[in-house]
């Protein structure tokens, strides 16, 4: 099946516990990824649905598997909770892809663990097929993130707030270290172990550094550095989408960039900088637009937990650490902007940029604009719209705002500003077709929407009907192009279909 290999598994003990799947009482496939399969170099699809739903309920073990649950802790909502670890998630080993990467396999939801605390181990099947759902989306949309490889229902009951049907998930990354895993190390001042964790982090995830860098503070410096980089590059993507992560807690961000942890994580649908969906997130601290500062205050805890490393006296490993942190916030922008470029169809960059997309964002805003749509919309119309467009041809996109802002004058101001963007536009030589192309390449048609989600899980929760589930699945795959057939998922949720809380249901 797939080669493995248990590098993890030779770190010191404190960094993992063994322990194995619980099994299962009726495991049944719901959605195995044969292409990610294959991409990691197993041919799976001509084994049966039954031998896939053993393996990956963790009923049957794949062959060469090691499984442990990796140990780490985290700050959650601000405050340090000093013992996390995988309470539902196992690590059957790592693969080596035909290509030569290698990425973590692991379960989510196939049993208790010594890091289980009071927790059941297990998932219900609504997270499951959200986590799915999403993360291949993300993958589609362009996204660094975890990949889903498999789901299956258990054939057992699981309790939350309500008796819900069980679900296992199998997950893919690069790999499951989160700046929690670093913080465990340091926090305990086990600085031998975060040593050789670092190391192992620069092997898997920043093998350059090894040959950039002199193997002492130099070289921790400078990982410091690429995680930073990759962090804001990660939430710019975030941010230029309208996703919202919803606990961006330092368990749940890794070291490689990827977006890990997928809970109560939402799309924007009508444009509100201070979005907030997770029903656990009261204070807003994961608001949408507080996303890169978060990003910032989780790498500060990075920083500290490897101050050790960065240099023997401790005043001069913070100013390396705050020259480091330093490099987010226009690193940060940098991406952004590039992003938002992009999604405008301007090929060359203007001083003033920033300003022209800061001045549509508050339009959309006050305007109650759906953000996906209205780019969207923008793409398709650049091909026919020149400077001397008339408030006629902006009509797709003034009909966009809300009946029900709060401004009235909303739709005079866009037009200003659509004028703004077509002036621009017309200072650069590209033809009209070629700019609406490129926008097309950068605006998706196609979201993982609030609605969408709930209406699919509801199906597979009330009917055992997972053939909305897979619908949904085959359109997010495909996110830039227009499929003729499923016009109305472009669509925002109806009044009556809007979905105003999400919640982690773990
Ligand atoms: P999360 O909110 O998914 O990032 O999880 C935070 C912590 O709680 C992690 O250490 C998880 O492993 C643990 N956890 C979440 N749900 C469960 C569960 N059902 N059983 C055991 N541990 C859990
Ligand atoms: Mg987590």
């Amino acid at each position: 099946m797939f080669r493995l290999q248990h590098r993890f598994a030779q770190l010191p003990h404190t960094c993992f516990h063994h322990c194995q799947p619980s099994s299962v009482s009726a495991p049944q496939l719901i959605a195995f990824n044969h292409e990610l399969a294959a991409q990691l170099g197993a041919d799976t699809r001509d084994l049966n649905d039954a031998l896939l739903a053993d393996l990956f309920s963790g009923n049957a073990l794949l062959p060469g598997a090691q499984v442990i649950a990796q140990n780490y802790c985290g700050h959650q909502f601000g405050q340090l909770n000093p013992q996390l670890g995988d309470g539902r998630a196992m690590l059957l080993g790592e693969i080596i892809t035909p290509d030569q990467r290698i990425v973590d396999l692991q379960l989510k939801g196939a049993g208790r663990t010594p890091f289980s605390r009071n927790g059941d181990g297990r998932s219900p099947l609504g997270p499951v097929l959200r986590e799915y759902l999403l993360s291949e989306a993300m993958h589609a949309l362009g996204v660094p993130t975890t990949r889903a490889l498999a789901a299956v229902l258990s054939g057992d009951t699981v309790y939350r707030d309500t008796a819900q049907p069980g679900a296992v998930f199998t997950r893919v990354a690069s790999s499951h270290i989160r700046i929690g895993t670093l913080q465990w190390f340091a926090l305990r001042q086990e600085h031998d172990t975060l040593t050789l964790l670092a190391d192992f982090v620069i092997e898997r995830h920043y093998p350059e550094l090894l040959e950039q860098t002199e193997p002492n503070g130099t070289r921790y410096l400078a990982l410091l550095t690429r995680i930073i980089e990759r962090q804001a590059e990660l939430i710019a993507c975030w941010m230029q989408l309208g996703f919202i992560h919803g606990v961006m807690n330092t368990d749940n961000m890794t070291v490689s960039g990827e977006t890990i942890d997928y809970g109560p994580c939402a799309f924007m649908d009508e444009y509100k900088a201070s979005t907030v969906y997770s029903a656990i997130d009261r204070r807003g601290r994961y608001a949408f637009q507080n996303q890169p500062a978060i990003g910032q205050w989780n790498l500060t805890r990075l920083a500290e937990a490897l101050l050790p490393l960065l240099h023997g006296d401790q005043t001069q490993a913070i100013e390396l650490a705050q020259t480091a942190l330093a490099r987010f916030q226009p690193h940060y922008e940098q991406a952004w902007l590039t992003h938002m470029r992009q999604k405008c169809g301007w090929f060359s960059t203007q001083a003033d940029d920033g300003l022209r997309i800061e001045q549509l964002l508050t339009i959309l805003e006050a305007g109650r604009i759906d953000y996906t749509l209205f780019f969207r919309t923008l793409a398709r119309h650049a091909a026919h719209i020149d400077v001397q467009a008339s408030a006629h041809d902006w009509q797709p996109l003034l009909a966009l705002c809300h009946p029900e802002a709060e401004r009235r004058d909303t739709d005079q101001v866009l037009s200003i500003w659509l004028h703004d963007w077509a002036r621009r536009c017309a200072q650069e030589e590209h033809r009209a077709t070629a700019r609406s192309a490129f926008m097309l390449d950068h605006n998706p048609a196609y979201i993982p929407r609030n609605h969408r989600i709930a209406e699919v899980i509801q199906a597979a929760e009330d009917d055992h009907d997972f053939a909305p589930f897979h619908t949904l699945l085959t359109i997010l795959q495909s996110p830039y192009n227009e499929q003729p057939n499923y016009q109305a998922y472009q669509q925002p949720p109806k009044a009556q279909q809007r979905v105003l809380r999400t919640f982690c249901g773990t």
